[in-house]
């Protein structure tokens, strides 16, 4: 049990996966090629994996009944959300390998411990300081401002944060928050943001894919550029060992995530991770022979890893429920399919639809990844589908 080594593959019959969002599905899509089973558990009976998995225990994460019949299911089990309660895997452990394990999940999920992990690993993050009370709150060292406040637990997309630029503006922050605890960083200088994923296996095996340049809208990732055009290759492979040093102080199997901001004097910080495959590294299905799902269903499977290759340029666009509803429509437009025919008439499209039963604005619904041979008409191709969709 626990996080030790995963069953030998011969064995392995089903792989299970917490979470049925878009992650999960892709998760379910790389297992079943490798000729697995699947189950997913997730409470909403329509879940994108759910809909796809052989078996969907429709459950809430931590229902004992339900992880019980998880257990039944899978002979393996990992998660596609980072906000799958901690305590469930911990209990799964109990009867099923899991990976990443329960406790190595708990260090993700709060930004506090994240940050205090990048500074054990030796990789510098914003300066930061923790607010849990009133106390906190005027303990705040003036040079931590203008900075950024954000929910320590269960933050996603830009949600859970404000920007503030004076202490007034940080107390009444806090309060909209309604004082959970909140971190409150140092606003930084950026330059350009990157990614870096790394993959790593019960025997201390580690591979990563292309660091990934990405452009975020409103606190939601828009934009993943491979090859990462800005970024000079000292700082990747800065990124690239930084990330590995992050994973291997972790004990971490499975796949990992780390966000990181170059600021405008060149250095680089870790800003977060994520303790499972990343949207910026969705363009891996179509640009790398080995994808970030594949990644995570190799080391829960205890298969070899293999260093991904980017074969492609590729740009990824994420297709958010916006363009789902007519935008000269205003507020109440119904919601409707965009037509896909003329970006799919475009070279080196890859559509992808997680097969949401409704849009809401800034929800995920899709990617398109535009794959060709040179970084340049990537770009180009990125841009003529952009200005299709409006
Ligand atoms: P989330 O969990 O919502 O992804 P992040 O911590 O990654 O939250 O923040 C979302 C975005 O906000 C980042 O991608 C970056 O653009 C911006 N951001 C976050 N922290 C800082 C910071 N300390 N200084 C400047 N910009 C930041
Ligand atoms: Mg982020």
């Amino acid at each position: 049990p626990g996080q030790a080594s995963p069953a030998a593959p011969q064995r392995l019959a089903t792989l299970g996966v917490m979470g049925g969002g878009q992650l999960g599905r892709m998760f379910v899509h790389a297992a079943q090629q490798l000729g697995f089973r699947t189950a997913v558990l997730e409470p909403d009976a329509t879940s994108p994996a759910g809909l796809v998995a052989h078996a969907h225990v429709v459950s809430d994460y931590l229902d004992a009944a339900g992880l019980d019949r998880l257990a039944d299911e899978a002979d393996a089990i990992t998660t596609e959300f980072e906000n799958v309660p901690a305590q469930a895997l911990r209990q799964l452990a109990l009867r099923r390998p899991v990976a990443p394990a329960g406790d190595v999940v708990a260090v993700c999920q709060d930004r506090a411990a994240e940050k205090a992990h990048f500074a054990a690993s030796g990789v510098p993050c914003a300066r930061n300081h923790l607010i849990e009370t009133e106390a906190d709150l005027a303990a705040v060292d003036a040079a931590l401002l203008p900075g950024i406040l954000k929910t320590a637990r269960l933050g996603y997309d830009g949600k859970g944060q404000r920007r503030v630029s004076d202490r007034a503006e940080l107390a009444a922050a806090w309060r909209e928050l309604q004082g959970v605890p909140c971190l409150l960083e140092q606003m930084l200088p950026l330059a350009q943001e990157l990614s870096v994923i790394v993959a790593r296996s019960a025997t201390g095996e580690l591979v990563h894919l292309p660091v990934q340049q990405n452009l975020h809208r409103d606190g939601i990732l828009a934009v993943t550029v491979v090859p990462a055009p800005d970024i000079d290759a000292a700082t990747q492979a800065e990124a690239v060992a930084a990330a590995g040093r992050i994973a291997h102080e972790l004990a971490y199997v499975g796949v990992l995530c780390i966000e990181f901001f170059v600021l405008a004097d060149g250095r680089l910080v870790a800003n977060e991770m994520a303790p499972r495959p990343h949207n910026s590294g969705h363009h891996s299905v179509d640009s790398c022979d080995i994808s970030q799902f594949e990644l995570q269903v190799r080391t829960l499977a205890g298969l070899p890893l293999a260093e991904p290759r980017l074969h492609s340029s590729a740009v990824m666009l994420n297709l958010l429920g916006d363009l789902w509803f007519d935008a000269a429509a205003g507020a109440d437009a119904a919601e409707r399919t965009p037509d896909w025919r003329p970006i799919l008439a475009l070279p080196g499209a890859h559509l992808h639809l997680y097969g949401k039963q409704s849009a809401r604005r800034g929800r995920k619904m899709g990617h398109l990844t535009f794959t060709a041979a040179s970084p340049q008409a990537a770009r180009d191709v990125a841009l003529q589908a952009a200005a299709l969709l409006g």
